[in-house]
């Protein structure tokens, strides 16, 4: 390994040249006790910036044992050193040096979520940060001295403030990983449980703004208090700070298996509860306020999404004959409807193995939800194709035992069917069944039911690997996520702006990648889609994210990459435009 002095050197030497000769600075440099490992070079100041690693030693990184010594725990731990070392480079660099992203260091840490990601290796030999270094230049030449401060001083500074337990935060550390674990601790009990969610009391729902995923903060914010009826203690792996002192349990509501509906006045809090219930398949950072809501990890967010592509979804189940024909039991649409396409979300949906479903009427399409009886008096049932949600949700649980939340303010039609009510009034919820019950009894909805076959078994649809095609110009490969909702895959754009449950960018990227991964390696026109699921998953267990480097680079900085579930995998592939299935 080359040492300080040989980078030093090299970067005085080629100082002033253009841009293209700091490819004399790639390899690896021992700097002191941390190694720097420049993997690849910018081609000029405005490309995407050069991606390094800085590693140091376990010896001196001198991380306690037990804040990594579970798969859950490391990844907590990971995911809250990225946080330090982003605090660390707006202390110590990051400042602009020159042209275009000159001097720029950028870390792929987190938001509100704590996900796996690639930002973060840690194992007892060592611990390293993936970082991206905008290396300075003045116009297009190369500004060495800079360079030499940035590389041999700011990149080691941040490393060992950020990456050593010396100089972190022992206190918060802890704090961070223990509550992490308590969260994957109590997801872990809801199963054997019969629950799909549970939301501790005391919790802090609504967000700060539209824009903002932060706690609303201040007395207008309303902490969540479980009715009685529905009100379950979840014992704590690590004790929390309570008003009280120290607590090894936390009480809060459990939401059963089985249909619940979410009902109360406008602004009352209903879509704020079910929106906290959809994050609450990834745990959250201490403070946030959601920390303590925790779903079933494979609770999937419906909506309706006119406008987006469907292939071959068995919707038969929802949607009958259609005008001129079409057949609804394997449903393609370039331009599907309100109705169809949540159709089609749902199928999809338990297609990939979802557990429960995650329903708002602000974001249904009303004609999938509801159909009453005056309605079904004018439009008779042979001129309507859509067997309405409310005809299919006991039908799901009772026989695909799929779950369901619904948040249905406006139609009391689906009282007969919940196994539970939950009214919230000033945002606090009230257990409703029994009045809910006598109200149903009372007064009769008089809608006929219509549906007249089962929903039956969602058959398997296979990929078709030829169907995709990553290239564009003259790139092999061109796949690249544009925020959080679109990813560019090769010249098509696949738009998840539907697809609430993706919460950052980095695994929208992740999910791109994997796309293609799972094209090379797991699809051969037999394999179903979930069968290609399962495959990813277990690749990333066993292999971890940086497998999903397009190139292989491997033990390289493999790019920015967090773990997406594979519902949202599923998501991107069903609305690839290209994308063709075929059914058995
Ligand atoms: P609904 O779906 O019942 O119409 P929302 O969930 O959209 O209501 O909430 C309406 C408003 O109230 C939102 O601005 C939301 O942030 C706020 N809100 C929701 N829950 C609380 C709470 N527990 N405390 C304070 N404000 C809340
Ligand atoms: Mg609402």
């Amino acid at each position: 390994m080359r040492t300080a002095d040989d980078l030093c050197q090299t970067l005085r030497r080629i100082d002033g040249r253009g841009y293209k000769a700091y490819r004399d600075v790639r390899g690896a440099f021992q700097l002191g006790d941390c190694e720097l490992h420049i993997d690849h070079v910018q081609g000029d100041p405005f490309a995407a910036p050069s991606r390094l690693r800085a590693r140091i030693p376990m010896e001196a990184a001198a991380l306690p044992v037990d804040l990594f010594d579970s798969r859950v725990r490391r990844m907590a731990l990971g995911d809250f050193l990225a946080r330090c070392v982003r605090a660390a480079i707006r202390r110590i660099g990051g400042g602009r040096r020159g042209s275009g992203k000159s001097g720029e260091i950028l870390v792929d840490a987190g938001g509100q979520e704590v996900l796996e990601r690639t930002a973060i290796v840690l194992d007892d030999r060592f611990v390293e940060v993936r970082l991206q270094v905008g290396l300075p230049a003045g116009g297009r030449r190369i500004l060495g001295r800079e360079a030499e401060d940035l590389l041999c001083e700011d990149v080691p500074d941040i490393a060992h403030a950020g990456l050593t337990w010396e100089k972190i935060a022992h206190e918060e550390a802890r704090r961070f990983v223990d509550c992490i674990d308590n969260q994957e601790h109590l997801r872990a009990q809801l199963r054997e449980r019969d629950l799909v969610a549970f939301v501790a009391d005391g919790s802090v729902l609504p967000r700060e703004s539209g824009e903002s995923d932060r706690p609303l903060r201040g007395d207008d914010a309303v902490p969540f208090a479980s009715p009685d009826a529905l009100r379950v203690t979840l014992p704590l792996a690590h004790p929390v700070e309570g008003a009280d002192g120290l607590r090894d349990a936390l009480t809060g509501m459990g939401i059963g298996r089985g249909v619940s509906l979410v009902a109360g006045g406008g602004y009352h809090g209903k879509s704020t509860l079910l929106r906290a219930l959809q994050r609450g398949v990834y745990p959250h950072v201490p403070d946030d306020g959601r920390e303590y809501v925790v779903s079933d990890p494979a609770l999937v967010k419906i909506r309706a999404e006119d406008g987006r592509r469907v292939e071959r979804a068995d919707i038969s189940a929802f949607i009958g004959d259609l005008p001129r024909g079409r057949d609804t039991r394997a449903f393609t649409s370039d331009d599907a409807s309100g109705s169809t396409s949540q159709a089609a979300n749902i199928v999809e949906a338990v297609e990939a193995g979802a557990s429960g479903l995650l329903l708002d009427e602000d974001t249904s399409a009303t004609n999938f939800m509801v159909r009453d009886a005056r309605m079904q008096a004018l439009v008779h049932k042979d001129h309507e194709p859509i067997t309405p949600f409310v005809e299919r949700v006991r039908e799901l649980f009772d026989v695909h035992g799929v779950s369901s939340v619904l948040v249905m303010g406006g139609c009391g039609d689906y009282f007969d069917v919940a196994d539970r009510v939950i009214v919230l009034r000033e945002f606090q919820p009230i257990e409703a069944t029994g009045e809910a019950r006598d109200i149903a009894r009372e007064h009769g909805t008089a809608r006929a039911s219509e549906a007249s076959t089962p929903f039956g078994e969602v058959s398997p649809r296979m990929p078709q690997p030829e169907s995709f095609d990553p290239s564009r110009g003259r790139r092999d490969v061109k796949i690249a996520a544009r925020g959080v909702d679109l990813i560019s895959y090769g010249s098509d754009d696949i738009v998840l702006r539907g697809v609430e449950q993706l919460v950052d960018a980095s695994q929208t990227r992740a999910v791109g990648n994997a796309i293609h991964l799972a094209v090379e390696r797991f699809m051969d026109g037999h394999t179903t889609l979930a069968e290609v699921l399962d495959r990813l998953d277990a690749c990333f267990d066993e292999h971890g994210l940086d497998e999903l480097d397009i190139y292989h680079r491997r033990g390289q900085h493999p790019g920015n990459f967090a773990r997406p579930r594979r519902f949202e995998i599923a998501a991107a592939i069903n609305r690839l435009r290209s994308v063709r299935m075929r059914t058995a």
